[in-house]
């Protein structure tokens, strides 16, 4: 009877200090890990992409995240997503933060949580230069490329009803299928489509064109109801903007002497300290 006594006591103990952690949230469950687990493009230039020197993952979204995990001081660990996987990683837990290409929106809240806009680009189209296609008016009966659930599936849809979307597993599919004549245009945010662009053998074969589409504010992907990780990471993007280091990330990726240059037109939403 007392052996029992023991092991219902002992039973109770683990279910208590899981329900400790259960409640403990994001930001005790990671110290406690001594992981920073972030989801990342891994075939994006210039955001998430594999260094092929190296053969690590590198990119601007991999730098955001280096800091966040340097702020928790924590070690980081990268799991590649795609436009498609990011949301559903994140709420079954298999990552912690996505660190995406991903646009907030307020559809997208409903089942995640988003930090305030880290990063600011639009929607634009990428051609075979001299192909005649200078906005999405001209894409009436064509075929445009881009990825599985983005954004810019839907928005081009809004833009040019007349158009037949095809969606591929990335970017990179969506280029190679307007190298080979498969659609007219790739279209996404134009960093995305710069780092296609820029990172072909032959730059010059294509073109960026039209006016934006669409505002593309990208937030990190967060848990849903944990304010304190969200605060958390709210916080090391304002401190990260604020002591220069997000300007220098910025410029190392997207400043004038990079191949991915995108003028930083706009500011963070910062909070008095
Ligand atoms: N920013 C857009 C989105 O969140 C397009 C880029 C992407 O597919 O990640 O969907």
């Amino acid at each position: 009877m007392r052996r029992i006594t023991f092991i219902l006591a002992a039973v109770l103990c683990l279910v208590m200090a899981a329900g400790a952690v259960a409640h403990a949230g994001k930001l005790e469950e990671i110290k406690q890990r001594g992981t920073l687990i972030c989801g990342v493009k891994d075939s994006v230039v210039p955001f998430g992409f594999v260094d092929e020197k190296t053969n690590q993952l590198v990119g601007f979204d991999v730098d955001i995240c280096k800091y966040i995990a340097d702020k928790l001081g924590v070690k980081l660990e990268l799991k590649p997503v795609t436009s498609a996987t990011r949301i559903p990683m994140l709420t079954q837990g298999s990552v912690d933060l996505v660190a995406a290409t991903m646009t907030h929106k307020f559809e997208r809240d409903d089942v995640i949580d988003f930090s305030i806009t880290y990063f600011m680009d639009g929607q634009k189209l990428l051609v075979k230069k001299g192909s005649g296609i200078k906005s999405a008016a001209d894409l009436k009966g064509k075929k445009v490329g881009t990825a599985k659930g983005s954004t810019s599936e839907q928005n081009i849809k809004d833009a040019q009803p007349d158009c037949q979307v095809i969606s591929f597993e990335g970017y990179p599919q969506a280029f190679l299928a307007l190298k080979q004549g498969k659609v007219a245009a790739v279209t996404t945010d134009s960093t995305i489509l710069l780092g296609l662009k820029n990172s072909d053998e032959n730059p010059n074969e294509w073109e960026i064109v039209g006016d934006y589409i669409s505002a593309e504010p990208y937030g990190l992907g967060l848990p849903e109801n944990d304010s304190k990780f969200r605060d958390f990471v709210n916080k090391s993007l304002a401190e990260m903007w604020i002591s220069g280091d997000y300007a220098k990330t910025y410029n190392k990726w997207f400043g004038k002497d990079t191949k991915y240059y995108l003028p930083l037109t706009w500011k963070m939403e910062i909070w008095p300290m």
